[in-house]
């Protein structure tokens, strides 16, 4: 049976918070994020509502140059607390349709609804109730894609915006996605985005028309991936506390390196980014991993598994140090480096909140991204530095 699945995302959240808040607000361009100091500020635009946008305000644009486009716009600093609070009352609206609710940050969500169906209606007709729901309890709008995979989902909840709902029918998929622009593509960043253009593909649809072999070929295991997305195919799953398996975080080098307080250093980065976000969610787990990867590629995973559940960076780093120590074939340049812990036990008596789970998406771009590092990347970065060299002279 197909899965319905909706990506909801509320509209500006925090400028549309604002404005509920702040009713002189409505109707202007309210940009919430750095102080702008009369155009000398640091930092950058967090969200703006959708009247500084014909500006050509958006947001992560620096805060000076925010200003300088729109110099009447009404700058206002975060309030966290208050957005913080009104997302928990949107997400337990999400919690009244379904159990498998995958927060991606604190104004958008995976649900999985395929459950819920009989009770509730078709995923159209639950993506409505929910939209009436923000509304009338909360005056505020949101974007819903509603599709049979998540990719579909997100894709399509970004097209409407703001107060859409696009659906993305099963036998319409190849339609949906033929005319798309390729930045379209799930992590398709900008290393992607480079060997996309040396091919000559624009759209989605004009790398459907590349067959598997051809595609694997050129990209290796990532042929697969980016066959499956413009097909539309996604099996990931809307993922919720209850199934996450392993937290794990993984670094390359910029250059191979062999020089042990450079490889010390980063294990303990990435034992203290692992246990930082085991907290986070209130997890605790027994089996510690290592993976190295040598500059050959060559590619070791070792575990060791502790009498006692942790979440302890200290531990972490102990442990996967030595897992280092015992296995690190000495001298040999290495790539990259992997911490992970799994073996899971919910510690006991912390209260779960949807921000336990908000989990690092981009963490899996960010993978995608360093396998085509791996694969293309100092040869495609110094491609395109060099391009921009002769460009200037
Ligand atoms: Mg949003």
């Amino acid at each position: 049976m197909a899965r319905v699945i909706l990506h909801i995302d509320m509209d500006a959240f925090f400028a549309a918070v604002e404005q509920r808040e702040h009713p002189e607000l409505k109707g202007k361009p309210v940009i919430i994020g750095a102080d702008p100091k009369e155009g000398k500020g640091r930092g950058v635009v967090s969200t703006c509502s959708y009247e500084a946008r014909p500006f050509g305000v958006h947001s992560a644009m620096p805060i000076s140059e925010a200003y300088r486009k729109c110099p009447h716009g009404i700058y206002l600093p975060p309030n966290g607390k208050l957005y913080r609070q009104v997302s928990e009352n949107i997400f337990d609206i999400y919690n009244r349709y379904t159990d498998a609710v995958e927060p991606l940050s604190i104004d958008e969500a995976f649900l999985d609804v395929t459950g819920s169906t009989r009770l509730f209606g078709e995923g159209r007709q639950i993506a409505e109730q929910i939209k009436d729901a923000i509304v009338r309890e909360h005056r505020l709008t949101a974007s819903v894609g509603v599709a049979c995979n998540k990719y579909l989902a997100k894709i399509a909840s970004d097209l409407d915006k703001p107060d859409g709902l696009v659906e993305v029918a099963p036998d319409a998929i190849d339609a949906f996605l033929s005319d798309l622009h390729i930045s379209r593509l799930w992590g398709a960043g900008k290393q992607t985005q480079k060997i996309f253009q040396h091919m000559g593909i624009k759209t989605i649809g004009q790398l459907a028309r590349y067959p598997l072999p051809t595609l694997t070929h050129k990209f290796g295991k990532l042929g697969q991936h980016f066959y499956n997305l413009a097909h539309g195919i996604d099996e990931r799953e809307v993922s919720t506390l209850a199934n996450v398996k392993s937290v794990s975080n993984e670094h390359t080098f910029g250059q191979d390196t062999n020089v042990i307080a450079t490889i010390e250093n980063t294990l303990f980065h990435l034992a203290g980014k692992v246990g930082y976000r085991l907290r986070k969610k209130g997890l605790a787990g027994k089996t510690i991993h290592l993976k190295l990867r040598y500059d050959n590629f060559n590619t070791i995973t070792r575990n060791k598994t502790l009498p006692k559940t942790t979440d302890n960076t200290q531990i972490i780093y102990d442990t996967v140090k030595w897992l280092f120590e015992q296995n690190y074939q000495s001298g040999r340049k290495v790539r990259l480096l992997g911490v992970g812990v799994s073996g899971f036990e919910q510690k006991g008596g912390k209260q779960k909140t949807i921000f336990d789970m908000i989990d690092e998406k981009n963490d899996r771009l960010n993978q995608i991204e360093d396998l085509l590092v791996d694969r293309y990347g100092d040869n495609i970065i110094s491609r395109a530095e060099n391009l921009n060299r002769k460009r200037n002279k």
